[in-house]
């Protein structure tokens, strides 16, 4: 992915992407000392740039390091990277990370470093065939307690599981894994949210052990203006059998009906497919209508 035309933000300035390296020593390589966003942006519009820039801001403070720059220098910076590369639907990574300016586990002395790329994200398949709905495995790893990781951080060395979980998952067949938490608990998938619909009601774990999803607070928001009930709890793995319709939902997942889980078969159902239409509605309007829509 590193050798082709375009540019990346690096520290400030647009640099060509076959050029936005860093040193073998940098300090995020060797302690993951990094955090990162992932945004869509769709017909020109960042969807909720302020709150992914935010979360990246905190996800850094979690990690003990504040960026060099304020939001409002990173919200620009993102569209300045879209324009550089000329792209209105596409997928957007911010990254900030600790240098290699000291080397060893304390980094206080390193310099705080920061990318934005992104690149063409458009066409995706339509709601009808996205029904048919994907097939999740159960990880082999489990979320860590909130006191064993930084959990409330899009850091980057939380994937480490979800990468090992995933890549498990497709070895065998699998698009991707659900992950339970530490006590055996519903989590989250490797990169996206989990919903189950139960009783007719909507369920989500409560995001005390992992990310508590952009996407997943929209959808909850989405799922209320249509007065569906949504329900906050824990979540016992037995309740997967409860389940009538089951869904996924993050930045790069939208809202993605599961049909399966490890042997466990659903049917998306209305439920699903209304949040999906009423999701893709929501990204695709520019946000002057959607301050109207609010006003
Ligand atoms: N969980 C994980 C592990 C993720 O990587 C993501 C994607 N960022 C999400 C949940 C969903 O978050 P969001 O809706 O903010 O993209």
């Amino acid at each position: 992915f590193d050798d082709r035309d375009g540019w990346i933000w690096m520290d400030g300035a647009m640099v060509p992407w076959r050029d936005a390296k860093l040193h073998v020593l940098s300090h995020a390589l060797h302690y993951a000392s990094a955090v990162f966003e992932g945004e869509r942006c769709y017909g020109g519009h960042i969807f909720k740039l302020r709150e992914h820039t935010e979360r990246l801001i905190a996800s850094a403070k979690i990690l003990g390091f504040d960026l060099p720059w304020s939001a409002e220098e990173i919200d620009a910076a993102c569209n300045a990277t879209l324009a550089a590369n000329n792209l209105t639907d596409a997928y957007l990574r911010p990254i900030a990370w600790r240098g290699p300016e000291e080397m060893g586990v304390a980094a206080k002395h390193t310099k705080v470093h920061m990318a934005i790329a992104c690149w063409e994200w458009g066409a995706y398949f339509g709601v009808e065939q996205r029904m048919a709905g994907v097939r999740l495995s159960m990880a082999p790893w489990k979320r860590p307690h909130p006191d064993t990781a930084p959990t409330a951080s899009k850091a980057a060395g939380l994937y480490m599981i979800g990468t090992l979980s995933k890549h498990a998952a497709m070895d065998a067949g699998y698009d991707d894994a659900l992950m339970l938490d530490w006590k055996g608990d519903v989590a989250e998938a490797t990169g996206a949210n989990v919903f189950l619909v139960i009783d007719g009601e909507i369920h989500t774990p409560k995001p005390d052990n992992f990310l508590d999803g952009i996407t997943r607070r929209t959808v909850m928001g989405l799922a209320r203006t249509r007065q569906m009930k949504v329900v906050e709890r824990i979540i016992p793995e037995s309740d997967l059998a409860r389940a009538t319709e089951v869904f996924l939902c993050g930045t790069a997942a939208e809202v993605t009906p599961v049909r399966e889980i490890a042997g466990r078969t659903y049917t998306p159902g209305e439920i699903t497919r209304t949040l999906m239409t009423d999701y893709s509605a929501l990204v695709h309007m520019s946000p002057d209508d959607v301050a109207k829509r609010a006003a």
